[in-house]
């Protein structure tokens, strides 16, 4: 299985190694051409604001929304997730507009701008290691959205059809439960 990770900024090499910890061929994504070459997607971590501004720039807007149309697996983390929502709060223009639902940039505060903590995702046997670094809240999830996890009333974590995006940053540990189920979403729509 060939996994992009989306190489416009960000924490790219992080992840295709917690791909490569799982079997799996992690690929840095520069060009829109590449998207052609592989079966899922990871769009890191990093600024969001920059990541958009990049994305427009290099075409990648109309590049993956095709992809995603072709019902290719999406995953986004931190700033992955808030350029993947339809909405941001506070009337910040959207980027992607991918996932229905409204996400709140830096929503945990200075006081708490990283942390670490395990975390239980809804029906999994063992909570996932999750990095929070300035990370965004989903402030409500629209139809066809359920909600993997939340963390102190928040949700941090949403799964709609083909799409996944989390708050987090799962490839900053060792831990690849997301990465292993992320392939498995890959596999059920490559099948
Ligand atoms: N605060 C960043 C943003 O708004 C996201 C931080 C991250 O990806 N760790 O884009």
């Amino acid at each position: 299985m060939r996994v992009g990770v989306l190489a416009l900024q960000g924490a790219v090499a992080e992840h295709i190694r917690s791909l490569e910890n799982c079997g799996a061929e992690g690929v840095a994504i520069k060009r829109t051409e590449q998207l052609d070459e592989i079966d899922g997607l990871i769009i890191p971590g990093g600024e969001s604001t920059t990541i958009g501004k990049l994305m427009r720039a290099y075409g990648f807007i109309e590049a993956i929304r095709s992809f995603s149309e072709k019902k290719k697996p999406i995953f986004g983390t931190c700033a992955g997730l808030i350029v993947m929502a339809e909405r941001l709060s506070g009337g910040e223009p959207p980027h992607l507009q991918l996932m229905n639902v409204t996400v709140a940039r830096n929503a945990f505060g200075r006081q708490r701008e990283s942390f670490e903590i395990d975390l239980q995702m809804k029906g999994w046997n063992r909570p996932v290691r999750a990095v929070f670094i300035r990370a965004p809240l989903i402030e409500s999830a629209g139809d066809g959205v359920d909600v993997l996890a939340e963390y102190r009333g928040g949700i941090v974590a949403v799964r709609q059809g083909h799409l996944l995006g989390a708050s987090f940053h799962p490839e900053l540990t060792d831990d690849t439960s997301m990465h292993e189920y992320f392939l498995e979403m890959i596999r059920q729509y490559s099948a």
